[in-house]
């Protein structure tokens, strides 16, 4: 059930199915010179949608920013502060909660390391403050490239590269504008820097090149099949 979608009576119809909810996140980011600056949002709500359609969820709209810190300063990059982010999942969850949900769903498209340490952290800070809420949050990102290891052939695939490429190449073939050359960028090691793109000019992490629609599908399969499972540990009240 995609919230942006249903009338009032329809929301209160769901309640007496189902009281998990799903919010996807995703953030507004380059994603190399080829994929949509929408890429991760895109991903996020594509596997939410179609667990929708194997089982009774409420999905909740989309969150289209995140905290983006190494592509900052690329072009079309919208990032937003850790507090910021904090704030949206503590509000986001309490009007959910007021509307009677109690399993709470954090998946998040953009894998960001200080983006999925701040969605840890406000879930964290839901459960001690709603007893009766059971909070889980997962990496969409991470999820495909484990659970479809298999299925990728770049070692070291991180952003634009072989597996985002081929989602979004499989889910909006229209918005993949060709490719890109591989790239692996390194950072220097303990140290900020300012200018995040004079390390990574290309804004890929990994080899689009070996993409393909097929991959994606597959790819976006295996994500929606797990997420069937940890949602469904989640609601049975299991903690790992
Ligand atoms: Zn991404």
């Amino acid at each position: 059930m995609l919230i942006t979608d249903l009338t009032m009576d329809e929301f209160t119809a769901g309640l007496a199915q189902t009281r998990t909810v799903l919010i996807p996140f995703g953030s507004t980011e380059e994603h190399g010179p080829h994929l949509p600056l929408d890429t991760d949002t895109i991903q996020a709500y594509a596997v939410a949608r179609r667990l929708a359609e194997r089982r009774p969820i409420f999905i909740a709209p989309p969150v289209h920013y995140g905290v983006c810190r190494s592509t900052r300063r690329h072009p079309g990059t919208l990032s937003i502060s850790t507090a910021t982010l904090r704030a949206l999942v503590l509000d986001i969850a309490a009007a959910l909660y007021a509307q009677g949900l109690r399993n709470i769903i954090l998946l998040t498209g953009h894998a960001g390391v200080t983006h999925c340490a701040t969605l840890t952290d406000a879930g964290e800070e839901l459960l001690a403050s709603y007893p009766d809420v059971r909070v889980a949050v997962l990496n969409e990102y991470q999820l495909a490239a484990e659970t479809g290891r298999h299925l990728i052939e770049t070692r070291n695939d991180a952003h634009a590269g072989e597996i985002e490429t081929s989602r979004i190449l499989y889910s909006h073939p229209h918005l993949v504008k060709g490719s890109a050359a591989e790239d692996y960028p390194v950072f220097p090691k303990g140290i900020l820097v300012r200018d995040k793109q004079r390390f990574w000019k290309s804004g890929v992490w990994g080899d689009p090149g070996k993409a393909t629609a097929d991959k994606g599908k597959r790819l976006e399969g295996v994500v929606v099949e797990a997420l069937e499972v940890l949602v469904a540990q989640l609601e049975a009240g299991v903690e790992p």
